[in-house]
């Protein structure tokens, strides 16, 4: 089969989250499952420090490889791409990111005919490449070369969903009738994710309970409706992990490399990690671990509302990620209170998020809501056992034989969690045998490859 993957990141030219983690392994694993697939993304800045030699196609197009011969599409635009943020800078969101995102989703289609790769299936992944199924279907619906295109959207956040003024509606170059209830019109705005899910041909998120989740109130932001007339078309497809990529016996940046033969090993890590944050050097003392962005969805509200009843805690936490500012002020004021018990770290940095992985005790991400997940994975592969609470992918990947889960989003029960977690740690011999049992876990990319691969047909038999 021939597939077109477009998406907004992809490891390793461009990486805010998970998205491009998924981006980055999935054609690998399609690859060698021997389909034909090439990626489309937009030529940041960033991507010129990805190490990895990039050549020029023609004006305003680059190319990479990857993989054996997966090639990477670069859509340059000057104006649009060369700045330091993807999205955002220090003051939000771009302002113009309508304006740069709809010329990344025409200049694909077109980039596909110049360069005559007719796909079978293209596949898109959140809002800012959801215009293609749109354009798809409206725009260039009588061109022949997409006459037996199908698409799939995958969703990894419906809480992002690509909300423009009404206003700037003439530059997607769409007929007007298209902003109505049923097609992008979204409570007065445009609602770029909503036009995918409409005219994309399967819709599908990244586990299976996140799937059934997001066509309730509770999770759907709004969109519920929308899915629930798609119903017969909504897939979740748990996302798999590149164990190529995240392997502690192989990993450069950790200080000891361990696997589950030698997991004394693990607790040089934690000494390192204990180093590098200045915190006490403690063996017996568990060390939580988070690795995220700070925001309500990843479970921010509860761990603000109790910082100080975890910092009075027999414990140490090592905390590293950006996102919203009133978490980083009371991050940073708690650490002022207490620096040997927390170490805080606002910052985006692959090398340290492995130290924290490989290092500390117990992985903590309480998410509100969760999609997938890739923390509690890399966790698992690296013995760092998981608290989670029970929703989307963290319910399908983390149960009482690997990890630690509560089952209400409330205070008394993270905290409640988090004592259990640190009793059985106490009980060496329980923990070691949980440790191994954790790190023998495996969500590799090529069941889920196979699973998407499935979607794809799917796609591909339905009618015009
Ligand atoms: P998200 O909702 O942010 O995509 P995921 O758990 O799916 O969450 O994926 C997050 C990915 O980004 C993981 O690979 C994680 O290690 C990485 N990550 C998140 N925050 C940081 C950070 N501050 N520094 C380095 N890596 C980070």
């Amino acid at each position: 089969m021939k597939i077109a993957l477009c998406a907004s990141e992809v490891v390793p030219f461009a990486k805010t989250g998970g998205l491009a983690d998924v981006a980055g392994a999935l054609p690998l694993a399609l690859e060698e499952l021997g389909q034909e697939v090439i990626i489309v993304m937009p030529g940041y800045k960033a991507i010129q420090n990805s190490k990895i030699k990039i050549q020029k196609l023609k004006e305003g197009v680059s190319y990479s490889i990857i993989g054996k011969n997966i090639k990477v599409y670069f859509i340059e635009n000057d104006a649009y791409f060369n700045r330091d943020g993807l999205y955002q800078d220090k003051k939000g969101d771009y302002k113009d990111n309508l304006d740069r995102f709809s010329y990344y989703c025409k200049s694909t289609l077109e980039l596909l005919k110049e360069i005559n790769f007719k796909p079978d299936i293209i596949h898109v992944h959140d809002w800012q490449t959801a215009l293609i199924p749109v354009y798809l279907k409206t725009l260039y619906k009588k061109i022949p070369f997409y006459k037996n295109t199908k698409t799939i959207l995958t969703i990894h956040n419906i809480g992002y969903q690509g909300l423009f003024p009404k206003e700037e509606f003439p530059k997607l170059g769409l007929d007007w009738s298209l902003f109505s209830v049923e097609m992008l019109e979204f409570y007065g705005k445009i609602n770029i994710l909503k036009g995918g899910m409409i005219f994309s041909d399967i819709i599908n998120t990244v586990s299976p309970t996140y799937s059934k989740e997001i066509q309730t109130k509770e999770f759907g932001f709004g969109l519920e409706g929308v899915l629930g007339k798609r119903k017969k078309d909504v897939f979740g497809i748990l996302n798999g992990l590149d164990y190529s990529i995240w392997n502690p016996e192989t990993d450069r940046f950790i200080i000891k490399n361990y696997s589950i033969s030698n997991i004394e090993d693990k607790y040089k890590n934690k000494e390192e990690l204990q180093k590098i944050c200045k915190l006490p050097i403690k063996e017996d003392v568990p060390l939580f671990g988070i690795v995220s962005r700070l925001a309500e969805q990843k479970g921010f509200d509860l761990l603000a509302a109790l910082i100080e009843i975890i910092c009075k805690m027999n414990l140490q936490l090592v905390i590293l990620g950006t996102g919203d500012l009133k978490y980083h002020v009371l991050l940073e004021n708690i650490v002022k209170k207490y620096p040997k018990i927390i170490s805080l770290h606002l910052k985006f940095d692959d090398s340290l998020a492995r130290k924290i992985y490989s290092g500390s005790d117990i992985f903590l991400m309480p998410s509100k809501y969760e999609p997938c997940g890739l923390g509690q994975m890399i966790s698992l592969r690296y013995g760092t056992i998981p608290l989670v609470f029970k929703t989307g992918g963290l319910a399908d990947t983390v149960t009482s034989d690997n990890g630690f889960v509560f089952d209400n989003y409330k205070k008394e029960d993270l905290i409640k969690t988090m004592e259990d977690a640190m009793r059985v740690f106490k009980d060496k011999k329980r923990w070691m045998k949980l440790v191994e049992r954790a790190m023998q876990y495996n969500f590799s990319w090529k069941e889920s490859a196979k699973k998407y691969l499935q979607i794809y047909e799917r796609a591909k038999a339905k009618a015009q």
